[in-house]
């Protein structure tokens, strides 16, 4: 029989392990041991699972980059004792934390699945049960003794996807994520099935190195038409501003203002860094393809192609962290470090 996997499943919250207080009606987050009382099936499946929770497991809505740490952390300290890991992570900053963590593990060479749920555990509809077992299973899954997935990935709604790709796209919905960028690496039926052609597969087999310093001085500065230079210039002028995460319109594009141009201008002269994200849920940034956002190339605002906001909040925290000089920085963050953009030649 083949040698069994160990997983550590690591619990921060959210919906997957709350109850309702019956006195307020809200969802509140409750203990760990008392959830996996809730899915016995989990001791049919082939393979070794500890589990280990956050002290007090939070919604993720109080996600921050000091608990990406610490959960990086759990992986770093875990990393040789087990074959993969799970995350239950609440649904409503899992693109953030898992994309997050996809920087932050450097060298990763085993599964990290994030996946959560829309009911809890103990509803009789919940959606936790198939995506937990589900998880497990790809964390698990191992070809030629090596295992199928060795980069940060979230499962939901019988979808695999690589986690940087992914956005929340609907509150009620199962299906409560979406990759509209990169197709699904798997995807779950009456079989497991893999995408193999678009799994990361890593070329050389180095140490786990564990990033820790996430620069959490930036900003999303989304356009709208209207928007005031007032407002543009109180966001530029914010004291210790590293970096912004422009959300623009369509391919890249930007009111061509004079006041506008000149304002991101001197933050750039300034060192802090534009990068330019389309508002639109899918495509990329094409910069100079219309005239509106060929100032914006001029004056040395980033690429963000077809990144997603969540992803590119992370890498730029990351990226910021490492302290790199400016032109480095450049080549690095129109790069695809972990697969989170395609780059259009
Ligand atoms: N508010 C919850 C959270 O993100 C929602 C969920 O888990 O789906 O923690």
């Amino acid at each position: 029989m083949a040698k069994k996997s160990k997983i550590l499943l690591i619990y921060t919250g959210g919906t997957i392990g709350m109850v309702k207080d019956y006195k307020t009606g809200a969802l509140k987050t409750f203990n760990f041991n008392k959830l996996l009382n809730h899915i016995p099936e989990i001791n049919q499946l082939n393979c070794v699972i500890e589990c280990i929770s956050l002290k007090k497991p939070i919604d993720s809505s109080n996600m921050n980059p000091s608990n990406w740490v610490f959960l990086a952390e759990i992986i770093e300290n875990n990393y040789l004792k087990f074959d993969g890991f799970v995350v239950l992570h609440g649904s409503d900053t899992m693109s953030y934390t898992s994309s997050a963590l996809s920087f932050m593990l450097e060298n990763l060479l085993k599964p990290v699945i994030f996946t959560g749920s829309q009911l809890p555990i103990g509803d009789l509809r919940t959606d936790a049960k198939e995506n937990l077992i589900t998880s497990i299973q790809i964390a698990s899954s191992i070809e030629n003794d090596l295992p199928i997935i060795s980069e940060v990935c979230l499962y939901f709604e019988y979808k695999l996807y690589r986690a940087n790709r992914t956005t929340k796209i609907n509150s009620e919905h199962f299906e409560a994520f979406s990759s509209p960028n990169f197709p699904p690496l798997g995807e779950s039926g009456v079989h497991l099935k893999f995408n193999k052609n678009l799994i990361f597969k890593p070329k050389v087999k180095e140490a786990l190195i564990v990033r820790k310093t996430m620069a959490s001085d930036i900003v999303i500065l989304k356009i709208f038409p209207g928007i005031k230079e007032e407002v543009v210039r109180s966001i530029l002028l914010i004291k210790n501003l590293k970096g912004v995460i422009l959300e623009t319109y369509g391919a890249g594009n930007a009111p061509n203002d004079k006041w506008f141009i000149l304002l991101l201008k001197e933050a750039i002269a300034k060192g802090i860094q534009i990068i330019n994200v389309t508002q639109c849920a899918g495509g990329s940034v094409i910069m100079g393809h219309y005239e509106t956002s060929t100032q914006l190339q001029k004056i040395g605002v980033l690429s963000g192609f077809d990144i997603t906001t969540e992803s590119a909040i992370a890498k730029l925290m990351y990226l910021l962290g490492k302290n790199i000089p400016k032109n480095e920085f450049r080549i690095l963050f129109e790069s695809s470090l972990r697969g989170e953009i395609t780059k259009i030649e």
